[in-house]
């Protein structure tokens, strides 16, 4: 229970850090015109926001699940990512335009403010990363977060410098940095929707492919053949598969043992928890498939 609770803590101090930083960097960004230090300020909250609801999805995925929503709540964090990855697609383009604009119609940007609040969003990530590098050593999520952090105090030291450059007189630096950091938010945005519409298509999970799932099952003695496998996620880290199983004629008993033994292989090899196995016998052919799936593999 404490193993699991304190990364919870160490995330939601980077969550109240985030939040104050990329306020200010929004604010100040808006003070001094510089579109470099508004769009690190919206990648900061959208960071803030994907902490927070994958920090929520923990709490909602504790939620059991009830006759109205048979799998519970986990896929909360589905349709929080979706957001947020949608979200933050329109905030770089807005930024992208604005600046595009701005080589047309120079703005006077007070770099000084650049230098300082990019400073602080660097000094925020940093604590950031710190207060991660622990926690990070046995949770994977917990690691990503940490190595974005540490990415993220660069993306505020390039603030920093551009800053300085403006301050200078050289021209172009703030706008050049917003498209820049503007095509990092895409990049990551892009790779989040990826993840969250496979979930939502019901599509294969991260790391499966049917080969796998197929030799998983006909790897069990007594599996004559599968046929009409579905799999899909609930969540990013609950999957689930329907197939139907083909066996020779046998009792009950030897064919409880045989899923037994299936559900523990899905489980145990391809990460899958939730299994609904049909049975069937060799000699009747079997043509339900309402999704028409074509066979592959
Ligand atoms: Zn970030
Ligand atoms: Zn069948
Ligand atoms: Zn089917």
């Amino acid at each position: 229970m404490d193993r699991a609770e304190k990364p919870q803590r160490a995330l939601w101090a980077v969550f109240f850090i985030n939040l104050a930083v990329s306020i200010a960097e929004l604010v100040f960004g808006l003070i001094s015109r510089s579109l470099a230090l508004v769009s690190d300020g919206f990648h900061n909250l959208g960071d803030t926001v994907s902490l927070v609801v994958s920090l929520v999805a923990v709490n909602l995925a504790s939620k059991k699940a009830d006759s109205k929503r048979t799998f519970g709540y986990t896929r909360a964090e589905v349709i929080g990512g979706s957001i947020n990855g949608l979200g933050l697609l329109v905030i770089a383009g807005v930024i992208v335009v604005q600046a595009i604009k701005r080589f047309f119609e120079p703005a006077e940007v007070i770099g000084d403010i650049m230098v300082i609040f990019g400073a602080l969003g660097f000094v925020g990530n940093a604590v950031s990363t710190i207060l991660l590098r622990k926690p990070s050593e046995d949770d994977l999520n917990v690691k990503g977060a940490y190595l974005h952090m540490f990415l993220d105090a660069l993306h505020s030291l390039a603030v920093v410098i551009g800053g300085i450059l403006v301050s200078m007189g050289i021209g172009y630096v703030d706008e050049i940095l917003s498209i820049l950091i503007s095509a990092l938010i895409v990049k990551s945005s892009v790779s989040l929707l990826r993840e969250t519409f496979n979930i939502l298509l019901e599509g294969m999970p991260k790391g499966l492919n049917m080969e796998k799932v197929k030799g998983c099952i006909k790897g069990v003695k007594g599996v004559e053949d599968v046929h009409d496998i579905h799999v899909w996620s609930i969540s990013s880290k609950r999957h689930a598969i329907s197939a139907h199983i083909v066996v020779k004629d046998q009792s009950v008993a030897e064919t409880e043992a045989l899923l037994h033994a299936i559900r523990e292989e899905l489980r145990k090899k391809c990460g899958i928890s939730h299994a609904t196995l049909q049975v069937e016998p060799v000699d009747v052919s079997c043509d339900t498939c309402s999704f028409n799936q074509h066979e592959e593999g």
